[in-house]
């Protein structure tokens, strides 16, 4: 994490005042939260719309942080603290994490996309962490304040950082890039989150390309290359940059040939000198393939060599609710993926479901997906309508929107094998009455949902 002295705090984040006083003191990480005070710390105290961390700060620096910032309009900044007045806290810690970035002599992978970021985040990492030191966003952290706290928790020893960026409208990746400045950008995908902000694909295409601002010159950016809205666009707009695509299709540079679905593992095969090359990952799902693709591509920018990388793909570790293998109380099998959903990412676990055989029955649990706009509906139908009911066997439904799936699916199934619930309670004590030892029950909705909920409830 950063080590700097406040002299050289308050000249990379911009203070105002005079911090001679306390100059040579030293800070030791940074947090926003007073909850969570390390002994050295710089705290920086944010201006929510509920709550303003500067009432936090007296508070902060008795329980061990070594200095304060203060935003310049808050009134009475207490005195003789070691305080840096800055003229907008959220914007000094941003400066700071972007001097910091500057400062480390590191390679970075950025990695944006509508879905598996975290997940191809977590799988680039495991990938560079056979051959470097790594560090990776802890979780989710990846906003304009999850960013600039990851960057400034590296550790100066090390050698490779992979740094998920979110966003929800245009700008917001611009000036992530521009923070973490990524020596490769990865684009998973480009679904229809945040389609109620951004109004179309075309430009969710456009917002996720912006990481391309913050490109390192000699950077590569790994996209997938299966989405024409990225490549065309590439092709028109950036003809020089040093791009390659993964993708299931053979107009990728890498695409898997044949895929095996295990039951907790998949293993799929790469064209490789006139052979084949077997790979195996320990999570499900094709799209998981996919991830594992991009990661792979970023392993060998950095040079890792090949049985490397196949041992890292072997000690892959996801972020929990992404595809978690757990057991109900009857012994079924749960996968639980209520982290999130949107349609891409909801037909690919559907989809991964119709893949697996060797289960008396299979059941999927579908919630509502959120913030898809005016379209929503017909999103839901469009999915249940997908849905093969000679590889699923019971299609439950959870909230208003999903109702909509059931619609969807009422023309293939049956009615007794299709059933919507609005009472998360009735939900889990149909599934807990309905599923056995040898049935496995995917779980999947929008995080607002919050479906987990059922998976612990059938773990009881
Ligand atoms: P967020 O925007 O919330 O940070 P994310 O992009 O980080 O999401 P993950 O957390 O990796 O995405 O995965 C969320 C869900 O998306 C997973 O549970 C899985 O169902 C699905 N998913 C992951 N990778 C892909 C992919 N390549 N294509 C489609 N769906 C995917
Ligand atoms: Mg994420």
């Amino acid at each position: 994490m950063i080590k700097r002295t406040l002299k050289q705090v308050h000249e990379m984040a911009g203070g105002l005042n005079d911090i001679t006083p306390f100059q040579s003191r030293v800070i030791q990480g940074v947090t926003i939260d007073s909850r969570t005070i390390k002994e050295g710390c710089l705290f920086v105290p944010l201006k929510g719309a509920q709550v303003d961390g500067h009432q936090y700060v007296k508070q902060a620096l008795a329980d061990g942080a070594a200095a304060s910032f203060w935003q310049k309009d808050v009134p009475n900044p207490p005195n003789d603290l070691p305080l840096i007045i800055v003229e907008n806290t959220e914007k000094a810690l941003q400066e700071l994490a972007r001097s910091y970035r500057s400062e480390l002599n590191i390679k970075v992978v950025g990695i944006t996309g509508s879905n598996g970021k975290t997940t191809t985040k977590d799988m680039t990492a495991a990938l560079l962490a056979t051959t470097y030191k790594v560090h990776k966003t802890s979780g989710n952290f990846n906003n304009h304040l999850g960013l600039p706290l990851t960057v400034l928790s590296i550790e100066e020893n090390t050698e490779a950082a992979v740094l998920e960026m979110g966003m929800s409208s245009r700008g917001e990746i611009e000036f992530l890039s521009n923070m973490a400045k990524p020596d490769v950008a990865i684009i998973t995908n480009i679904g229809e989150s945040h389609l109620l902000d951004l109004g179309s694909r075309e430009e969710i295409a456009n917002a996720k390309l912006e990481i391309v601002e913050g490109l390192a010159e000699e950077g590569v950016l790994i996209y997938h290359g299966d989405e024409p809205l990225l490549r065309n666009r590439i092709k028109r707009d950036f003809p020089d940059m040093k791009v390659i695509s993964f993708g299931r299709t053979e107009q990728n540079d890498l695409f898997p040939q044949l895929i095996t679905q295990g039951a907790d593992s998949t293993t799929f095969t790469i064209a490789c000198d006139g052979t084949e090359a077997e790979y195996a990952i320990p999570v499900l799902g094709h799209h998981n393939v996919l991830n594992a693709l991009a990661a792979i591509l970023a392993a060998k920018e950095f040079g890792v060599d090949d049985s490397s990388i196949r041992m890292g793909l072997s000690a892959i570790q996801l972020t929990n609710m992404r595809m978690e293998m757990v057991e109900g109380a009857k012994g079924q099998k749960i996968i639980n993926d209520a982290y999130n959903a949107s349609p891409t990412s909801v037909k690919a676990a559907v989809e991964l479901i119709e893949g697996l055989s060797g289960f008396e029955k299979k059941i999927l649990v579908l919630g509502d997906m959120l913030e898809l706009g005016p379209q929503e509906k017909d999103f839901h139908l469009k999915i249940g309508e997908l849905i093969s009911s000679d590889r699923i066997d019971k299609v439950f439904t959870y909230g208003p929107l999903a109702e909509f799936i059931g619609k969807g699916a009422s023309e293939a199934f049956s009615k007794e094998n299709v059933r919507s619930f609005q009472d998360k309670q009735k939900l889990i004590a149909e599934l807990e009455a309905s599923t056995q030892v040898n049935d496995i029950i995917l779980v999947k909705a929008s995080r607002g949902m919050r479906l987990e909920e059922v998976v612990q409830a059938l773990q009881k």
